[in-house]
């Protein structure tokens, strides 16, 4: 099954129910409904952060957010302890280079990169 497979069954478990303010899962609204003006805005803005951290927490799925390039197709980063890590496309092939780099703030960014930069070369085959 493909993530896009994966993150439409997640919307699929979890349909709004306007009227009940409640979803198609055991998720209810955790206000009381008074039927005040704004109200069902608010209902949609909560039911959408629901299903937003039902996709962000589904088994084989993960919500990164990219990092934007240092310059067009790579990716730097200096660490706290001097260490240098790049990340970029020599041709076909994602170069990652990573020299002493030990925080998990470091290891996260390096895993951002990469993939930023295949999403980029994806955005670029598209156009
Ligand atoms: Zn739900």
């Amino acid at each position: 099954m493909s993530a896009t497979e994966r993150v439409a069954g997640v919307l699929a478990e979890h349909q709004p129910i306007p009227g009940a303010f409640a979803c198609s899962c055991p998720w209810r609204w955790p206000e009381e409904p008074t039927w005040a003006c704004g109200e069902d805005e608010r209902f949609v803005r909560d039911h959408a952060a629901h299903v937003a951290e039902q996709i962000a927490s589904a088994d084989g799925l993960a919500v990164v957010e990219l990092v934007e390039p240092t310059r067009p197709g790579v990716w730097l980063r200096r660490g706290d302890m001097g260490g240098v890590a790049s990340v970029g496309f020599i041709g076909a092939d994602l170069v990652v280079s990573v020299n002493c780099m030990y925080s998990e703030e470091d290891a996260e960014w390096v895993a951002a990169a990469a993939l930023s930069a295949v999403a980029a070369r994806a955005a670029e085959r598209a156009s």
